[in-house]
């Protein structure tokens, strides 16, 4: 049994708190190897943001857990190393799929975990949330479950169809399973192919793809029946369209993919919303730049000179989100 507030790291009850209160949403950065983590710890360290380090599935499989987690106590002290006094890191699970998975991960040092019954009954999604609850909070980790179905793919967790959640079901969720923070489905999805183009307009001026609004509606049924209770928005990368043309233009195909207006997120944001999740554009940030070497200088064969740059990239995207995205930075001086 580690705990993770030997390791540095912090829980998400206080940093939710404060956002709610000063109107802007705390990043939740998923990663998997070591120049997507310096990119992160640089971003935070650089803006005084709060942030929330993910691992999704996909991620432990690919990575390791052990390593992941001895990565993510790395970073707390190489945020002070960057001049970070009290660095504000939290340790998460993305889409802890049982028990026993979250159970691993608050034995194990994680500081937040994710439980998500969305998929399941109510019933039994109440069921299971609580037992995760149950758990963690005796070594105060916080919990964040889902209601609702995203859309989209996103390691191992997908969806055809989604469903909005029920406001009307949002606050016998919260009482009956303690949770901490609730992930809701207002139209954002997984992936970098968010909206299919039939579901998207077309811009007269650009002949980019617009997708449809998110359902602020929902959200602000959701905020009046759970007033300054922390919510959460998966799939909340935007697709930034210069990455796509630069992977486009230096051999890449990637065609239609679409993302989250930052507008809407920015809105979001300012609401009960303190947690957005971006994974995508960090992935197309990453692609984009390794492609753009690989092209321009094909006898380059040392990682550092693709991966340096990708890292560089990955950094100016996270500090864009922080600071004009989310309003996280200086948060957490
Ligand atoms: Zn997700």
């Amino acid at each position: 049994m580690v705990s993770y507030k030997e390791l540095g790291l912090v829980n998400t009850r206080e940093m939710f708190a404060k956002a709610i209160d000063g109107g802007y949403a705390i990043p939740a950065f998923n990663f998997n190897n070591m120049e997507q983590l310096q990119a992160i710890i640089m971003a935070a360290a650089e803006t005084k943001s709060p942030v929330i380090l993910q691992v999704s599935k996909g991620a432990r499989a690919y990575a390791n857990q052990t390593l992941l987690r001895y990565m993510a106590q790395g970073a707390v002290e190489y945020a002070k190393e960057l001049g970070w006094e009290k660095p504000q890191i939290c340790l998460h699970l993305d889409h802890g799929d049982s028990f026993e998975t979250c159970k691993s991960c608050v034995d194990f040092g994680f500081s937040s975990v994710m439980i998500d019954g969305s998929s399941l009954p109510y019933d039994e999604n109440v069921a299971l949330t609580k037992k995760v609850v149950e758990y963690a909070h005796k070594y105060d980790v916080t919990v964040e479950a889902e209601l609702g179905v995203l859309a989209g793919v996103e390691d191992e967790v997908s969806a055809e169809e989604s469903h909005y959640t029920k406001p009307e079901e949002v606050i016998d969720f919260v009482s009956k399973t303690g949770c901490d923070s609730l992930a809701i489905s207002i139209g954002t999805s997984h992936g970098a192919y968010k909206f299919k183009p039939e579901q998207c307009t077309v811009d007269p001026a650009t002949g980019r793809l617009v997708p449809p609004p998110l359902a602020f509606d929902v959200l602000a049924e959701v905020e009046k029946k759970l007033p300054g209770f922390p919510i959460v928005l998966h799939g909340s990368s935007s697709v930034p369209q210069d990455e796509v043309d630069t992977i486009n233009s230096h051999g890449g195909k990637l065609q239609a993919a679409v993302g989250i207006p930052e507008e809407q997120l920015r809105k979001a944001a300012k609401s009960a919303v303190c947690k957005i999740n971006i994974d995508s554009d960090s992935r197309l940030a990453m692609t984009a730049a390794v492609r753009r070497v690989f092209d321009e200088k094909p006898a380059e064969f040392d990682p550092r000179k693709y991966l340096g740059p990708a890292r560089d990239n990955m950094k100016k995207l996270y500090i864009h989100k922080i600071v004009n995205v989310l309003g996280s930075d200086g948060k957490a001086e």
